[in-house]
């Protein structure tokens, strides 16, 4: 996707070799004509695929997903973090490592925003390592829903987190592909 190439080469500041900061389009600051944008192209991705939910994770996945979500006529649901992991019967809860702030967190999804009658696509700002994807992965199929993919704004190839959910089957599109963050540059694929 040619416009949030453009924009991550004019706002995106590399912090290291392994993560790039997007927070004036993504992480703390929404672009509305950009993020419209990107819900239509994976609205345009999935739109064969019968989607009844997305699901995302709060916060910066929620503007892509309601983009995507109003493209598609279909409501969003969004994953909420929470400290403890309890025992609560009435929510799917699992466990993630957090990527960016180095430390575990509980996400959980109220069992009355997902059933078997769903067919799910999942949406998520940057895809690292992958585990907060798998993490959603595994609370969708708890619920019974059906999982008809991911799109991910943001895919950096150099870390495996795509690579092993497509692993499993699972189809995943991502709008750009980041190559390698090294020397202070971003290299797109
Ligand atoms: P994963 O679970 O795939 O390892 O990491 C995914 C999450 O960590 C994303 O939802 C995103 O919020 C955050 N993240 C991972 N890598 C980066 C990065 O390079 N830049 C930013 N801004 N966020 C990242």
């Amino acid at each position: 996707m040619e416009l949030l190439k453009q924009r991550i080469r004019e706002v995106g500041i590399v912090l290291s070799d392994e993560v790039l900061k997007l927070d004036a389009i993504l992480n703390h600051a929404v672009d509305p004509v950009l993020t419209t944008a990107m819900g239509r192209e994976f609205a345009r991705l999935f739109r064969e695929e019968q989607v009844t939910k997305i699901l995302t994770i709060e916060s910066s996945g929620i503007p892509i997903a309601f983009a995507a979500a109003q493209e598609l006529g279909v409501p969003l649901v969004f994953a909420r973090r929470k400290k403890p992991l309890n025992t609560d019967t009435e929510t799917y809860s699992e466990r993630v490592p957090s990527f960016t702030k180095g430390f575990v967190t509980d996400i959980m999804v109220s069992k009355e925003f997902l059933d078997e009658a769903d067919r799910v696509l999942l949406i998520d700002d940057l895809i690292a390592n992958g585990a907060a994807a798998r993490g959603l992965i595994r609370i969708i199929r708890r619920s019974g829903a059906s999982l008809v993919g991911v799109g991910i704004a943001v895919e950096k190839m150099f870390q495996p987190g795509g690579r092993t959910i497509r692993d499993t089957g699972v189809r995943v599109e991502s709008l750009v592909r980041i190559a390698s963050l090294a020397n202070g540059e971003v290299q797109f694929e």
